[in-house]
């Protein structure tokens, strides 16, 4: 306390002490000096102890603003009885209350009930999918805790805690800078100004506005480049944002454009059906003369039947479940469209490292002058022999080699550390192997970095592709490391040292060929460099890094390509899916991991520098082909895209540095790492895969495919019936003959058996040939020709089932009530049989797997025909649907309907797959023979 009064020199100590009793959020930490700032909050440029850390978060709770109010459950089930068919018959309700109608009114209230609840369960499922996704992107912040640099949840943040930032971050809480390099920081969120700002650690006035306080950094502004440390002056609520809006933005509804597509269709064919209801209405009471009574009944139940108000539920659920089941494959979902648009994805432009290969990286060759080694090992773990031409080496008698791992070693942000039984890399794989590496060659991490304290840097982007550090001995010598791209450091080199420890005019002819060679293996090289610099100078200056550097020697690491990239990139290719890798790295590592992972024509590397070339119209040609693109920067990545997209392709594209966020925000989908992305990266994009995986990649490909499936299963299902059925009524309506199905009955199927029936196609599994199809054209509309005669091909077998099994049960002496309860128990068992045939839209459906189906189909069959049998034998049934028990050859008579409409079926599936094949070799017959 003491300490704080006296460096405050020449200000008032009674202010101070003001400041100290204000409440934490209240202080004006802009105008006070970072020193003093740390001092007030007892902390230190080390950090905050663990221990401590956990007091302050009991003390101060979690950093998180309140979230929205979610609408309360009462709400939420009031919100189903808000559409057209509720009012319809809550209408119908009244009326047959006023007819004195008493059974029917309460089927109509017993079946209004049921859809509410049905409605409600669904919306919850689908809300509770979005839920679980919400917590799986929630921020994470890179901060210092006992000097250790640490990831910790950004809820965990403390006041005292000292935050790390970096381009592409989002400040995590509001923070007072205590260093900064060069960090610009947009502050839109919070002051509307989009311009970046840069930030300083000079106190500013105590009464200026937002905006101007440069010597802080907001919770929720974004961090466009530069680097910064900053003390935690305010968390959750007590930050500015916090105070502004006090709350969490909503991940936003559940709609994609398919889905408002559909709800428009279904709103106007629902119009059209009421219109259609009350001409038949008027038909049927002035012209056919049937009593009001009975024909407003009848008309009811035939506009139930007609409108498909399950549909728009069953798609939004079916989505639910596609979005769940994808992060669950580590693949999350920020934007609901995306899942359509990633069923027609046609090429997929995927970053190399980390994605494609498996980012553990190993050094494995060690270059220099006149001399190259290997360095064995697994893993980061520090134990590993130094051999030339397979005969082991004393690295103590090498210096040179000692002195390139030193500078890769120093001039480097990664830590290692041993836990749960292995050697884990805190920060960059590649930098972390390079501490492993030094570390095999007898060199002590700690102890170097003790001896050669860091005084600044220049860190790595892909931009400039190199990285610099400084650093100062005990002796006030001082040093500059630089490491990077080898085509870049040997520019940037005049001379190389010998073996020796001499140092001589530099052959760059000689290391070119040396690194051709080493990137010919599929190795990443890197070129390692360094210099005395003058005593005293204490910061780096971009452009004087290079005068005078020595080459040091060159550094091979090995990153296997994953396994599992391999399988996804294989059947991507069958999937008609082009596949491109895009890497920083040297094009003939790039073009020799290609080879690894089967690309198309890995041979064919396209590089930034031919892309520069380029003009937009050749690029589109070259793009097409080539699927290697090496030494590129984030900014080739944007005319990539648009040169794919401009061949009309559906395009995915991955990315992690907030410069690949215009890229990632031109792609038909943008596809952010979650490990190694920035947080720019991820607002950018629409989707986020968790493990950043190539295979999970492909696995949310293949998902928004079966999810585009299942939506179209769903249509398929329920539009036949709803046609089917209003078809049999209009048809005995117009035609004056007895309604084989009754009002009340239809209430029955429609919000009962084809809502519980068609919910298990949300949770179809994907087709065996989902990824051997080529991609969906993406303005093909979901009720294709196809569709469309589907719906009325199996409309017509459901007409023909009901008259068929209402007139077969008369023709045997039945009472038109048993007829009528055959009718509807045929019309559920062809829903049944035809629910088995929908789940297989092309392929035959009589296989042993499509009759075992998955477990969401048993179980909906199980409770549906439990259903009828209460339907049928239930005396309280019989009461409030007229129905009959039916005698054993009747049951059999029923699924004997059901069965034949199945045959139908795949009649109609072999015809149809006969002609296609007709038509495809009468086409290649034409267009003469193409390449597959
Ligand atoms: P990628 O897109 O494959 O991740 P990068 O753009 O990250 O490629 O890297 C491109 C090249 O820059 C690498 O081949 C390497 O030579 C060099 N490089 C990568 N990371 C670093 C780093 N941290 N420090 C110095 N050089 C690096
Ligand atoms: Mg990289």
């Amino acid at each position: 306390m003491t300490k704080a009064g006296g460096t405050v020199a020449g200000r008032e100590v009674e202010h101070q002490m003001d400041q100290r009793t204000a409440p934490v959020g209240e202080r004006q930490w802009h105008a006070l000096a970072a020193e003093d700032a740390l001092v007030s909050l007892s902390g230190d440029r080390r950090g905050l102890r663990d221990d401590e850390a956990v007091r302050r978060l009991a003390e101060h709770g979690p950093n998180k603003l309140p979230e929205g109010k979610r609408r309360g459950p009462l709400m939420r089930l009031l919100g189903q009885l808000n559409n057209l068919l509720i009012y319809i018959l809550i209408v119908a309700a009244l009326v047959t209350a006023l007819m004195g109608h008493w059974i029917d009114t309460i089927v109509i209230f017993a079946v209004v009930v049921a859809n509410t609840v049905i409605g409600f369960i669904q919306e919850g499922k689908a809300e509770e999918a979005l839920e679980a996704i919400r917590h799986m992107l929630s921020p994470r912040a890179a901060v210092l805790r006992n000097g250790v640099r640490k990831t910790i949840p950004g809820e965990e943040l403390v006041p005292g805690d000292i935050v790390l930032l970096e381009a592409g971050d989002r400040v995590p809480a509001d923070l007072r800078l205590i260093e900064t390099r060069g960090v610009r920081i947009e502050e839109a969120a919070l002051t509307g100004e989009s311009v970046p700002v840069e930030k300083t650690i000079a106190p500013v006035e105590e009464n200026a506005l937002l905006g101007d306080r440069s010597s802080m950094a907001f919770s929720g502004t974004m961090v466009t480049s530069g680097s910064a440390r900053g003390l935690v002056v305010a968390t959750g609520a007590g930050t500015e944002i916090g105070r502004i809006s006090g709350m969490l933005a909503d991940i936003g509804t559940m709609t994609t454009p398919l889905l408002r597509q559909m709800d428009i269709f279904a709103r106007y064919l629902s119009g059209v059906i009421v219109v259609l209801a009350l001409g038949i209405l008027a038909f049927g009471y002035f012209v056919r003369d049937y009593p009001f009574s009975e024909i407003f009944v009848a008309v009811v139940g035939l506009t139930v039947a007609a409108i498909p108000e399950g549909l728009p539920a069953i798609l939004t659920v079916t989505l639910a479940i596609g979005v769940q089941g994808m992060a669950r494959r580590h693949a999350v979902v920020r934007k609901l469209p995306a899942i359509e648009t990633l069923g027609s994805v046609s090429v997929i432009c995927s970053d190399k490292t980390g994605t494609l290969t498996r980012n553990e990286m190993l050094v494995a060759s060690l270059s220099v002058a006149g001399d190259a080694f290997a360095l064995g090992g697994t893993g980061y773990a520090p134990e590993g022999r130094l051999t030339r031409e397979d005969v082991d080496v004393d690295p103590g008698h090498h210096p040179a080699i000692r002195e390139l791992a030193q500078a890769a070693m120093l001039c480097n942000d990664a830590s290692l550390s041993w836990n749960d039984a292995t050697w884990a890399v805190e920060g960059d794989p590649m930098e972390g192997a390079l501490v492993a590496a030094a570390a095999k060659l007898g060199l002590d991490p700690d102890a170097e970095r003790e001896a050669w304290q860091r005084i600044d840097a220049i860190p790595f982007d892909s931009q400039h592709r190199f990285m610099a550090t400084l650093h100062r001995d005990g002796e006030g010598r001082q040093r500059i490391f630089v490491k990077g791209a080898p085509e870049r450091i040997i520019e940037m080199c005049g001379r190389e040292r010998t073996a020796d420890g001499g140092e001589e005019a530099i052959d760059a002819e000689g290391w070119r060929d040396r690194i051709d060679e080493i990137a010919g293996r599929g190795q990443r090289v890197l070129a390692i460099a360094a210099r005395e610099e003058s005593e005293g100078a204490d910061a780096l200056v971009f452009d004087e890094v290079g005068r005078g550097l020595i080459l040091l020697g060159l550094v091979g690491m090995i990153d296997p390509p994953r396994e599992e990239a391999i399988a996804a990139v294989a059947e991507c290719r069958s999937a008609g899916i082009k596949v491109k890798m895009i890497t920083g790295d040297h094009a003939l590592t790039a073009a020799a991991i290609a080879r690894q992972l089967g690309l198309e024509n890995p041979g064919d590397v396209i590089t930034g520098r031919d892309i520069d070339g380029y003009d937009q119209e050749t690029l589109r040609e070259r793009a097409l082909h080539a699927s290697v693109f090496a030494r590129t920067s984030p900014e080739h990545k944007l005319r990539l895209v648009e040169a794919l997209q401009a061949q009309g392709l559906v395009v995915a594209m991955t990315g992690d540095g907030v410069n690949d966020a215009p890229a990632l925000k031109r792609a038909d989908i943008g596809i952010a790492m979650g490990r190694k992305g920035s947080e720019a990266a991820k607002e950018a994009a629409e989707m986020v895969l968790l493990d950043d995986n190539f295979a999970s990649l492909e696995a949310a490909v293949k998902a928004g495919r079966t999810v585009y499936d299942n939506l179209r299963k769903a249509v398929a299902f329920l539009l036949p019936i709803n046609g089917g059925e209003s078809m049999s009524l209009i048809a005995a309506l117009l035609i004056g003959l007895t309604l084989p199905i009754s009002p009340v009955q239809i209430l029955w199927v429609n919000m009962v058996s084809s809502v519980v029936l068609a919910m298990s196609l949300a949770f179809e599994p994907a087709e065996p040939d989902v990824m051997k199809r080529p991609p969906r054209r993406p303005d093909e509309r979901i009720l294709n020709a196809f569709l469309v005669w589907r719906i009325v091909f199996v409309s017509i077998l459901f007409l023909a089932g009901i008259f068929g099994a209402f007139y077969w049960a008369l023709e045997g002496g039945n009472d038109v009530e048993t007829a009528r309860t055959m009718a509807v128990n045929a019309l559920v068992v062809m829903e049944i049989f035809y629910l088995f045939a929908v789940r297989y839209l092309d392929n035959p459906s009589i296989t042993l797997k499509g009759v075992l189906g998955t477990p969401a189909v048993l179980i909906v069959v199980g409770a549906v025909t439990a259903l009828q049998f209460l339907f049928t034998y239930a005396p309280l049934m019989h009461f409030f649907f007229d129905t009959r028990p039916l005698t054993l050859v009747q049951g059999l008579q029923v699924v004997a309907i059901g069965v034949a409409v199945l045959i139908a079926l795949e009649i109609e599936k072999m015809v149809r797959s006969l002609l296609a094949a007709r038509r495809a070799s009468l086409s290649s017959a034409r267009e003469g023979p193409r390449e597959a």
